[in-house]
């Protein structure tokens, strides 16, 4: 996961401490004493500082250091090269932009203060920017929305939307192990009418994992679906509905028609996008359409195990201004993994 991109990230650091490396030591500073040169090299200081150094030495240390700044053309290079970096891992262009934007003031002009090396101011700019476009206004606690309606007497309904093939069905159930395993009693409901192997690939997921699931014939009208799975979670006290949707291209009109009936019909506590990572830059076009449609409350990145770019998770945040829930690791059960900024931003900038 986000392999590509950490590799970019990395770079780019290594660019900001080459530059921000004082490169000649300042010429006679009037408050430095001129007969003692520092010996310790600001780039290579021994592991163990000699005992008992003088504090004034390491200070004319410091001062040299105070004095590298980035010039301005050394930050147009590095910005170049994380621009080609972050396009290159698939972020989208204005989220590109945006993070570009933040590193650029964050460098500009910067003086290296005490206790700052390069390599750590270039940490701190970059992973703020990353930071700021990884965290949404809208939160969602899964199971807080679960808890909250199970306290009234009522399944809590989420709605998946996402293009067929891109991991919707396979998240669904991996969901309802997850919340199996948390003690919770969910139900599916195929309200993918649409394809009759939509419905039989739901119900495989339910036999094994030993979930219900609702179903009418193919062709039936889905928001009926899903008001039955509401209704039979209702009279048997279930915790939780999962709905799956037709999904065929984000552009057809009718398919965007039916999410809206189905959404009227079942009134979700959350709908969830389901995307493929793999597809970079569509699944954050695609998320937008749904989200425009009937208004997403976060998303499911599928097959974050498969791509070694990872900018489509920076992106689908920055643009939908929604958070991922979960991303999805793998084709078992027990690949979901619950998404929180850090863990992509210690992914990024691990060692
Ligand atoms: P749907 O048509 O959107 O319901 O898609 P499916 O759930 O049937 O998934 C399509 C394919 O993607 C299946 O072969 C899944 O096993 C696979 N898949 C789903 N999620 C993941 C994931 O996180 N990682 C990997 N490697 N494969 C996945
Ligand atoms: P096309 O010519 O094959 O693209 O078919 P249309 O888009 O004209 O759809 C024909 C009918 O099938 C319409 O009445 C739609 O409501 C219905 N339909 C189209 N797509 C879906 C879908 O994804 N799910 C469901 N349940 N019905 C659909």
């Amino acid at each position: 996961m986000f392999e590509k991109l950490k590799q970019k990230l990395k770079r780019v650091v290594e660019r900001v401490s080459q530059k921000a490396a004082p490169e000649a030591p300042p010429e006679a500073p009037p408050e430095a004493p001129p007969e003692a040169p520092p010996e310790v090299p600001p780039k290579a200081p021994p592991a163990v500082p000699p005992p008992g150094k003088p504090r004034r030495a390491l200070r004319r240390v410091v001062k040299r250091i105070i004095r590298s700044e980035l010039a301005p053309e050394d930050v147009e290079d590095i910005i170049w090269e994380l621009q080609v970096g972050l396009l290159e891992s698939d972020v989208a262009v204005p989220v590109a932009d945006h993070v570009i934007e933040r590193v650029k003031a964050g460098l500009t002009g910067r003086k290296l203060g005490l206790r700052e090396d390069p390599k750590k101011l270039a940490d701190e700019v970059l992973r703020q920017a990353i930071q700021e476009v990884l965290t949404t206004e809208q939160r969602v606690d899964l199971l807080k929305v679960i808890d909250a309606k199970r306290a009234q007497g009522e399944p809590a309904v989420i709605v998946f939307v996402g293009i067929n093939g891109h991991g919707k069905t396979t998240s669904i159930a991996k969901l309802a192990r997850y919340l199996m395993d948390r003690g919770y009693k969910p139900v599916l409901a195929a309200a993918d009418t649409f394809r009759a192997a939509g419905i039989e690939q739901l119900e495989i997921h339910a036999e094994r994992l030993g979930v219900g699931v609702i179903k009418q014939k193919r062709g039936a009208d889905a928001a009926a679906v899903a008001y039955d799975a509401i209704a039979h979670a209702k009279a048997r006290g279930l915790d939780v509905v999962l709905v799956d949707t037709a999904g065929r291209m984000q552009t057809d009109v009718n398919l965007m028609d039916e999410m809206r009936k189905i959404v009227r019909v079942a009134k979700p506590d959350l709908t969830i996008f389901v995307g493929d990572a793999l597809t970079g830059n569509d699944v954050v076009e695609q998320a937008r359409t749904f989200d425009q449609a009937v208004g997403i409350s976060g998303s499911i990145l599928c097959k974050m195990d498969a791509d070694a770019r990872g900018g489509a998770a920076l992106s689908i945040t920055q643009v939908t201004g929604k958070p991922i829930l979960f991303l999805g690791t793998g084709q078992g059960y027990d690949d979901l993994v619950e998404f929180k900024p850090e863990i992509l931003l210690n992914a990024l900038f691990a060692d």
